[in-house]
């Protein structure tokens, strides 16, 4: 069953600088809700998903935890704005596995846990276009 294929637009993450003022804003002007919140240590950030209430793709908001996180970098250089996409797909690995084989540019060569317990790889912004695109395959439990 598994290809290694896209499934669909997981999120569109956004850089913040506090993500509890952006919430409000994203809730007041776009009737998003927030379905979780997370801290991913390894990373540096503190994450929050906000859904469309009938469901679909998600905005993922991005707070550094540290001037050390990727995302302060992030911030200092280009301010507030889309930072990645995301797409789903059905088999992280075996999608790895297709991009090398292809020569595409990769940040992770092998997957590691993403927010929400999922597997998230990125593919270089070089390689596409100066978009940094991410990969997730989603956890059964969610
Ligand atoms: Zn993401």
């Amino acid at each position: 069953m598994s290809k290694g294929v896209l499934e669909n637009l997981y999120h569109v993450a956004i850089a913040v600088n506090s993500i509890d003022e952006v919430e409000r804003i994203y809730e007041t002007a776009l009737g998003l809700k927030v379905a979780h919140r997370e801290v991913v240590e390894d990373q540096k950030v503190k994450t929050s998903m906000l859904l469309p209430e009938k469901g679909g793709s998600a905005i993922e908001l991005l707070e550094p935890l540290s001037p050390d996180s990727p995302i302060s970098k992030f911030l200092e250089k280009r301010g507030e704005g889309i930072h990645h996409i995301c797409f789903a797909v059905d088999d992280i690995e075996l999608a790895l596995e297709r991009l090398k084989a292809e020569g595409i540019k990769l940040i992770d060569e092998t997957p590691r846990v993403g927010a929400y317990n999922s597997k998230v790889a990125f593919i270089h912004p070089k390689a596409m276009n100066g978009v940094l695109i991410e990969l997730a395959e989603l956890s059964e439990e969610e």
